[in-house]
């Protein structure tokens, strides 16, 4: 144990004007107030463990308040020095100093560097971090994108701020270039930085970690793998002025607040710990963002000095007083100090153990300083990347938490609703049963505060950091186990009230009001929602008869409105399957009519068809019947030739040939068509080549009868019955040209006719052509239709099944609503017999404390009767 060291110091007046009533003399340890002609003003004498006046140095500062607690950082205890005053009473010039007498920040750097440097049995890592509180929220000062940081606990690396850049050093110049950078981002925005800086709490930190240096091959043992991991804080709190006398107002009010809060709180902290261990009950350190951060130096783990700075003009004597009481109290504090080794990844040089050795071995034959460097920068790398992960492990950690939280929530709320659902069956109408309902929903909650502290030591878990069991961990006190919130209302006196902040900080206004305390027991809110009847949140659970009748009266309108929306929402269900019904309905009508269309279309078509499948068979009809007449013209031809062997009956006979061939062609071809319509291709080439060959024969024929102009004796026979000039006086020349010229025109006739015939035929050829064409996309048309039609049987019967399926879960969702209907009306039956039964025996009882009231009025009549006669005895 061991007490925190506390120093005043006075810092030199800013006017020498003298002071007109009081001033404050220094002597040794002690401050007091003195009259201006010299005497002490009594109970206003504070002794301290220095008291610095206004020509004491930093140098000399340093020396007596922080040099020790530097030194024993480097050793692997924690330290922590922090300045608390008034603004402007030099607490910066404390901490930073001035560039001729640097502060105790700058001397410590520098000690500790030097420090490490005497020790060559070990091996340091330092890494250092500078952050600013400001409203209540944590801002980076070596990265400016990181605002409003979280505080974590984990029991590896006790409390931390998640997500703050820190960089490995190796030098106390290197940490001053950026504690330099770090006051330009403090000063970032800010018109007037002294407002600022007023108003915000800086804490510099630097971790200082230390192994012993292996020294031979077998350094793995245990012993040798233990880290000295310790933090320094070095601390320049804002001003603790009284906002009245600073005139605050709107902004600067908001941040007076919250310094108000931050000071406020941590003068609890200071007040509670000067307790003593007995009285000290619960210490607030989570009421404010510093006293949290400062924790293990407030009665923890940390060597500590806080050094208070007091304005000596007269004006500021109320402040004075206020910070030398703050001072008092803070020197009744002590601290359990204790050297922090971690065998666990908590250290950095061990986690990043591996790494750097591999580098080593890489790097074998460098020169030392340049190995010393690339290890410095992988260091950081690796450290950077650390804190990288660590920063999104954090916000995942945050989303999973609220997301339990939302659980929870639902869980609880079930929780309710399935013990609502039962309460008459349950209960039994027996009052009694209720504290079993009670158990179960405690031995439920239980359950889920179960699940939630799991959950919350899962929250504190960083991959970065592995898990270890807390036997690991050696030599950490135990400040991490105390309570993380205020306590409830009954234990109010620990925190100061407006009379003991203005006895601890004279003058100093504080609005109550404005300040939140951290709850005691986390009040569930429940997500508004529509299914929560209002009421839920209150149900009453105590079992006196007018509780009862309003958990009876609750349950009825709790289970009427409950059942009115599951009516609701089945009615709205039904409605959406009506109206799907109907969409169907139609559909299927519209189907139905396009389907009719089509079968219209296809009976016309098949019509279309069959006249076309008659063609052939109508051309076939035409071709026998001029196969008829040729036939009758060529027997009539045939009549007037008496001599078989003439030329003009084998002129006769061959054209009868030709015919008769083209005529059969003919009919086999359109039998062909006929017989098989498919399969027909309607090519008449045959037909045309077999004409060609005919006409030509014809023509040798004629032309052969034509040019045999030598009257035979058969033409001699012949002439008188074949000329048809019955003129006796015609000469044989006359009447051979007679006969040569009816044969002509004879000829001529049956060319013209075949001529006709010929045409007639290439246009039944056309027309059959044109046929088969229309035929065929008549035939592809029929083909799409068919599969149309087809199709859209199949959407009539899928439409009609669906239809089918819609008036099941109609018929379904109306027998639930029907159910749910009687259901309600049987619960409501219920709740009425309850009611009636609970009525009756209220009733009961009510004439049964009747009864016992009567008899207890006749037997105190009768004692009272029955007295005197005793005492008469
Ligand atoms: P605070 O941080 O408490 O608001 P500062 O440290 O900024 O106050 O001090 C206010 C002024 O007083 C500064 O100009 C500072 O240089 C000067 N000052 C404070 N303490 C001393 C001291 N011990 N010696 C000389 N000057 C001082
Ligand atoms: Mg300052």
């Amino acid at each position: 144990m061991e007490k925190i060291c506390v120093a005043v110091r006075v810092r030199p007046p800013v006017s020498s004007e003298p002071s007109n009533g009081t001033y404050w003399k220094v002597e040794d340890n002690r401050i007091s107030l003195h009259k201006v002609h010299g005497t002490p003003i009594s109970a206003l004498s504070y002794a301290f463990d220095h008291v610095f006046d206004e020509s004491c140095t930093n140098a000399r500062v340093y020396e007596l308040l922080t040099k020790d607690i530097i030194h024993a950082a480097v050793e692997g205890f924690n330290g922590t020095a922090f300045a608390y005053g008034q603004t402007s009473s030099g607490k910066t010039f404390t901490m930073n100093g001035s560039e001729t007498d640097p502060g105790i920040i700058h001397r410590a750097v520098k000690d500790i560097f030097a420090k490490i440097q005497m020790i060559s049995d070990r091996e340091f890592l330092i890494r250092v971090s500078y952050m600013e509180i400001y409203n209540e929220e944590i801002n980076d000062l070596f990265a400016v994108e990181n605002q409003k940081l979280q505080i974590h606990e984990s029991l590896e690396r006790g409390i931390f701020v998640a997500g703050l850049r820190e960089e490995i050093v190796s030098n106390a110049e290197q940490v001053l270039e950026l504690i330099d950078s770090g006051e330009v981002n403090r000063h970032f925005g800010e018109t007037n930085m002294n407002v600022r800086s007023s108003r915000s709490h800086t804490i510099f930190r630097m971790v200082i970690e230390s192994k012993a240096k292996d020294t031979d091959s077998v350094g793995d043992h245990l012993s040798t793998d233990a880290i000295r991991v310790a933090v320094l804080n070095l601390v320049d709190l804002a001003g603790s002025e009284r906002i009245a006398k600073t005139g605050a107002g709107g902004v600067r009010l908001k941040e007076g607040k919250h310094i108000n809060k931050s000071l406020m709180v941590l003068g609890n902290v200071i007040n509670k710990l000067s307790d003593g261990a007995k009285q000290r009950g619960h210490i607030p350190y989570r009421d404010s963002k510093l006293t949290r951060i400062l924790q293990p130096a407030l009665g923890g783990n940390a060597k500590t000095s806080i050094i208070c700075t007091l304005a000596p003009e007269e004006v500021h004597i109320e402040e004075t007083k206020g910070t030398l009481q703050f001072a008092s109290r803070a020197k009744r504090i002590t601290n359990c100090v204790q050297v922090n080794e971690i065998l666990t990844d908590a250290a950095l040089l061990k986690r990043q153990k591996l790494e750097i050795e591999e580098l080593r071995k890489k790097l074998q034959g460098s020169h030392a300083e340049v190995l010393e460097q690339v290890i410095l920068k992988l260091r950081n790398d690796l450290l950077k990347y650390e804190l990288e992960r660590e920063k999104l492990q954090m916000e995942l950690e945050e989303e999973r938490k609220s997301h339990r939280e939302r659980d929870q929530c639902i869980q609880e709320q079930q929780m309710k609703i399935v013990d609502l659902s039962n309460p008459l069956t349950s209960s039994d109408f027996n009052p009694n049963s209720g504290q079993g309902q009670d158990s179960e929903r405690q031995s439920l909650k239980e359950e889920c505060n179960d699940s939630n502290i799991i959950c919350h030591g899962d929250a504190f878990r960083t991959p970065c950091f592995k898990a270890a069991p807390k036997a690991f961990v050696v030599k950490r006190s135990d400040y991490s186990m105390l309570p993380d919130y205020s306590p409830l209302p009954d234990t109010f006196s620990n925190v100061a009230d407006e009379d003991t902040w203005l006895k601890m900080n004279k003058g100093y206004i504080a609005d109550l009001d404005s300040l939140q305390l951290t709850p005691a027991r986390k009040v569930q809110s429940f997500p508004s929602s529509d299914a929560t009847p209002p009421s839920l949140i209150n149900i009453p659970t105590t079992h006196g008869c007018e509780d009862f009748e309003q958990t009876s009266l609750w349950l009825k309108t709790y289970s009427s409105k409950n059942h009115k929306q599951e009516v609701q929402h089945l009615k709205r269900q039904l409605l959406i399957a009506t109206e799907e019904r109907n969409e169907l309905e139609r559909k299927h009508a519209e189907q139905i009519l396009l389907n009719h269309q089509l079968m219209d279309e296809i009976s016309k078509i098949q019509q279309e068809a069959k006249l076309t499948q008659e063609i052939p068979k109508r051309l076939g009809e035409s071709v026998e019947c001029c196969k008829d007449i040729y036939e009758d013209v060529l027997s009539i031809i045939q009549s007037f030739v008496s001599d078989e062997e003439s030329s003009t009956s084998k002129l006769v006979s061959s054209t009868s040939e030709i015919g008769i061939t083209l005529f059969k062609t003919l009919e086999t071809h359109f039998s062909m068509a006929m017989d098989d319509h498919s399969s027909f291709t309607g090519n008449n080439s045959l037909i045309q080549e077999q004409c060609k060959v005919l006409y030509e024969k014809l023509n040798s024929t004629i032309t052969s009868l034509v040019l045999s102009q030598t009257p035979t004796v058969e033409n001699e026979q012949l002439r008188p019955k074949r000329c048809s000039c019955e003129n006796k006086g015609c000469t044989q020349d006359e009447e051979t040209a007679c006969w040569e010229e009816e044969l002509s025109n004879e000829l001529n006739t049956i060319k013209e006719r075949y001529d006709s015939l010929e045409k007639e035929l290439d246009f039944n050829n056309q027309l059959l052509v044109v046929s088969k064409e229309r035929y065929d996309s008549l035939e592809t048309e029929f083909q799409l239709l068919k599969e149309d039609r087809d199709h859209l049987h199949q959407m009539v019967s899928e439409s009609s099944r669906k239809l089918a399926l819609v008036a099941d879960q109609k018929e379904n969702v109306l027998k639930d609503l029907n159910t749910e209907v009687q259901r309600r009306k049987n619960l409501e039956e219920e709740i009425k017999q309850f009611s009636a039964a609970f009525a009756s025996r209220q009733r009961s009882v009510v004439s049964f404390q009747n009864d016992v009231k009567s008899k207890c009025e006749k037997l105190r009549a009768q004692y009272l009767v029955s007295v005197p006669k005793s005492l008469g005895c």
